[in-house]
């Protein structure tokens, strides 16, 4: 339990501002942020539109907050119009990447293949992914939530090296509970978590998954933050709406306190 060893994951809370806010009102939002969660003693993560980043990284520096991508292609480069390589990320200071939000699964034909083919090469030039897991309401109310999870937890992280595992940020989103401000029960968010634990212990072996940070995400919001890292295996929070206020996102950011 690393409630009583917090050493051992580092909470990380992450802000998908998702398709909002232009550059001018990105750097506003973060301007406004700084300030306010400065001292936390968590990884504070904000994951602006591609237009913002270069911005987001430069307004950040020497702040402790890290600016992570919302998605990005896994060819080196070429002839893929529209989309965004690992090195342009790197090349600007992003050091983290959402990948297989559940968004980009429905909307752009997203598949676990895809979500571990981003992974691998994110790993292999030193990014943060952020993966996406969770389930549909009908999977959840067809009582298949933790299989679905657990697969595609195996699939997103297929082949990754055991050396590079604990890496790996984990996020167990829940897809009913996205944006819909239904929040799962801090005690069902604990239990998929720990699905994702023990799947992650079948893969690469109980000493290396007690070191990865699993997320949750789904309408997390100021209100319901302290119940939900309160859960032993909630090592941080993937946050959507909440994050466009500063106000709220440091809340979420200095729960507990
Ligand atoms: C998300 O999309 O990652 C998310 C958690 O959104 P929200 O907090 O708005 O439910």
């Amino acid at each position: 339990n690393t409630k009583e060893d917090p050493d051992l994951r580092k909470p990380i809370i992450a802000g998908n501002w998702k398709m909002n806010m232009t550059n001018t009102e990105a750097k506003k939002l973060i301007g406004e942020i700084i300030p306010l969660v400065k001292g936390a003693d968590v990884e504070v993560v904000v994951c602006p539109n591609l237009t913002c980043l270069a911005a987001a990284v430069e307004l950040t520096r020497g702040t402790g907050i890290s600016v992570g991508a919302q998605n990005m292609h896994w060819e080196p480069k070429g002839a893929f119009t529209g989309e965004t390589s690992v090195a342009m990320l790197k090349d600007i200071g992003v050091t983290h990447v959402i990948i297989g939000h559940s968004e980009r699964r429905a909307y752009f034909a997203e598949t676990d293949e895809t979500v571990n083919k981003k992974v691998l090469v994110a790993l292999e030039n030193g990014l943060t992914p952020i993966v996406c897991v969770g389930e549909s309401l009908g999977q959840r109310e067809a009582g298949k939530a933790a299989d679905v999870v657990s697969h595609q937890t195996a699939a997103a992280l297929k082949n990754v090296p055991a050396g590079k595992a604990d890496r790996v940020v984990m996020a167990y989103e829940p897809i009913w509970a996205i944006g819909t401000g239904k929040t799962a029960t801090a005690q069902d968010a604990n239990e998929i978590n720990t699905v994702v634990r023990e799947t992650l212990a079948w893969l690469f072996g109980s000493e290396i998954a007690d070191r990865v940070r699993i997320q949750y995400g789904g309408s997390m919001n100021a209100k319901n933050a302290d119940e939900l890292m309160a859960q032993p295996n909630v090592d941080g929070g993937l946050i959507g709406g909440a994050s466009l206020k500063a106000a709220d996102f440091s809340k979420i950011v200095l729960f507990g306190k």
